[in-house]
């Protein structure tokens, strides 16, 4: 019994030698299935392991079935979605604050030099 994995071992069966969900959720890492389950469910989970095209590639959909489970048990409406979002939000931030910084340094070297600062340019592209 103490050999089951996580996911057997949270529905309560034995977990044979062939168990999908043996090798991507551990019985050291409960809360890893406890994601999953809640957002998708064993079944499904199972299920999505069992038909992957390419078998090879299990460890990484597991992987990424955890991440998308956790970002959706942090943020219900917009799950991963949300923190791609926020990354883009970020780099927008970054470059911004960049070309102000930029603008600020032409500013402060034509005022040391006597110059009116050029009309502010809109740079497009992000
Ligand atoms: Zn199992």
């Amino acid at each position: 019994m103490s050999g089951r994995c996580a996911a057997c071992k949270y529905l309560r069966r034995r977990c044979p030698s062939d168990c999908i969900l043996s090798p991507y959720f551990p019985s050291s890492d409960p809360q890893r299935f406890t994601s999953v389950n809640r957002i998708y469910g064993a079944s499904n989970v199972a299920k999505m392991l069992q038909e992957l095209i390419m078998p090879h590639l299990r460890a990484e959909a597991a992987e990424t079935l955890r991440y998308e489970a956790q970002c959706r048990i942090q943020d219900l409406i917009y799950g991963c979605i949300g923190v791609i979002s926020q990354l883009y939000i970020n780099k927008y931030k970054i470059y911004t604050e960049c070309r102000l910084a930029k603008t600020r340094a032409e500013i402060a070297l034509m005022n040391s030099d006597g110059q009116e600062p050029p009309q502010a340019q809109v740079d497009q592209q992000i």
